[in-house]
């Protein structure tokens, strides 16, 4: 009898737990393509490729190392369709006694893992994910007795921890956050980075016309160039730090219509496929500091979002779920416009965001947050709608880091429990960041009227119909102090627009 690693997808790390645990001489690894893992959502296609691509590279590189790998090929006509068929088939054709997989990424697969014991008759040890770099047990003892779950009191013990960007117990430059530096708007100086682009090899090239041919999905296939392989992201890894990191605080939160990328990494697919490790991420970034290659509000900005934000944002999620994914504080109805799924829709902020997700399987932070989600919130689009859309159409993403930043931080459907208060803005926002309003066919200096920008109603209309909720929060007092300042007539000819705008959303 031997024992079996299950390495699922997005695993692909060469420090994973199942490779300490287990040895090669007599174990045996067991990888899968399942059609279950495809279907749960529409996902993007280049997301379904990127993994597939990066799956099969990673068993190569397994074998080369010398592990003996059982790997199942993408099949729609097998009867192993999910990962229970596939740990029953091989536990039976391998005589398996104990099956070792590591603490997956999503709420419905640890379901899956805690059922094989029972109704698979095979031991399950689950071990940690080491592609983090906190366990779950320190943030949930973090967590414990605090009232209110700040992503800033968790990210400065985890600098001290990582002692990244540190001098004697203290963060270098006096400030554990240089955020107030990182909001310029970009004006085509100095030129985009734009990520590196890696040219599919033959595995990536049958992976895309499997998911072409066979696999339904979202989104566009040409193009793909994701890096596949931890040699390759290594490379992209690099190349972010030399062309884009300098530049990446500056204009973090900026919103320019014809750039994808700006200088952001890119570097997420990778980072949570486990080709790339946190930590090597951001020991590089703070290398680039220390070389004076990169100004320190870039890399701590850049350090923050992942030591910070990333290992947070996990934590809430193993923290909250399963009841998380169901929450709807604010008592959203209205379903997700359909021209989320095509790009269709007259403003131009969001048009731009969708169709760089439709071709790229990418959009950054501040479109997700601020176009995509910010419309979404002041809709009132319900939650689970709106968190299956990112699920499927971004390539970075995962129940785990998907569920808690759209739920919690657009959503604001936890009541508060990740953000202080809602993101939401009216288009003006949008046209300080950016140049989206000047190619628009609506007026962002409008609120009512045929032309007028339609953030615009729906922001006001949002502060109105939430203020039993909302209007006693202190960060909201300016917002509030501003409807009041409205006239009965004004708020009246607001509350219509928007209710236009909602009843009519597929027009616009
Ligand atoms: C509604 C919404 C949904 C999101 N869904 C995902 C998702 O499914 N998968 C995902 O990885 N990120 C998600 N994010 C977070 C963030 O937008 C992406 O990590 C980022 O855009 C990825 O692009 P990048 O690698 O160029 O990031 P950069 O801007 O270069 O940032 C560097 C890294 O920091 C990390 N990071 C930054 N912000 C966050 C955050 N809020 N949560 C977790 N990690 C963060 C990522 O690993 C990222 O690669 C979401 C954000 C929002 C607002």
């Amino acid at each position: 009898m031997a024992r079996l690693g299950l390495i699922f997808g997005d695993q692909l790390n060469l420090d994973h737990a199942l490779l300490d645990a287990l040895d090669p001489a007599c174990d045996r690894l067991l990888m899968g393509e399942l059609v279950a893992e495809t279907e749960y959502v529409r996902h993007h296609g280049k997301k379904i490729a990127l993994i597939f691509s990066a799956m099969r590279h990673f068993r190569d590189e397994l074998e080369q190392a010398g592990w003996s790998v059982t790997y199942h090929v993408f099949d729609p006509d097998s009867d192993i369709r999910s990962f229970t068929d596939l740990v029953r088939w091989a536990s039976a054709a391998e005589g398996v006694d104990t099956l070792l997989v590591a603490w997956p990424g999503e709420w419905r697969l640890l379901e899956e893992v805690r059922a094989w014991e029972q109704e698979l008759g095979v031991a399950v040890s689950v071990l940690p994910d080491t592609r983090f770099l906190g366990a779950l047990e320190d943030f949930e003892r973090w967590a414990r007795g605090r009232k209110q779950l700040r992503m800033e009191y968790f990210y400065r013990p985890m600098r001290r921890r990582t002692g990244l960007l540190m001098e004697d117990d203290q963060p270098v430059g006096g400030s554990w956050n240089f955020d107030a530096d990182n909001r310029k708007r970009w004006r085509g100086d100095p030129p985009a980075a734009r990520p590196m682009r890696f040219t599919p090899d033959a595995t990536t090239d049958e992976v895309l016309a499997l998911v072409d041919k066979r696999i339904p999905h979202f989104g566009v296939l040409e193009g793909f160039d994701y890096p596949v392989t931890r040699a390759q992201a290594r490379r992209a890894l690099a190349h972010f730090v030399s062309a884009a990191l300098p530049y990446f605080g500056d204009f973090q939160d900026a919103l320019p219509d014809d750039e994808d990328y700006l200088f952001h990494s890119r570097l997420s697919s990778s980072l949570n496929l486990g080709l790339l490790s946190p930590m090597e991420v951001c020991r590089a970034a703070e290398q680039a500091w220390r070389d004076g290659q990169a100004p320190l509000n870039a890399v701590e900005g850049f350090i923050r979002q992942i030591i910070g934000w990333r290992e947070y944002i996990r934590g809430i999620y193993w923290l909250k779920m399963p009841d998380y994914a169901d929450l709807n504080a604010l008592g959203n109805d209205q379903p997700l416009p359909d021209w989320y799924w095509t790009g269709k829709t007259q403003m131009r902020c969001l048009a731009r965001a969708i169709d760089a997700t439709r071709q790229n399987a990418y959009a950054h932070h501040i479109q997700r947050l601020m176009v995509t989600g910010n419309f979404a919130l002041l809709l009132g689009v319900v939650p689970r709608e709106i968190c299956e859309w990112y699920l499927a159409v971004y390539a970075d993403a995962y129940d785990w880091v998907e569920l808690p930043n759209t739920l919690g931080m657009v959503m604001h459907a936890d009541g508060g429990l990740l953000a202080s208060k809602p993101y939401a803005a009216s288009g003006k926002y949008i046209q300080r960041m950016g140049d989206h309003c000047a190619h628009c066919r609506y007026r962002v200096a409008n609120t009512v009227g045929e032309d007028a920008c339609p953030f615009n109603a729906l922001y006001w209309d949002f502060l109105d119909r939430h203020r039993e909720r909302f209007e006693r929060n202190p960060r909201m007092t300016m917002m509030y102090r501003n409807v009041d300042r409205m006239d009965a007539e004004r708020l009246s000819a607001i509350r219509e627009r928007a209710r236009e705008i909602r009843e009519q959303v597929e027009r616009f």
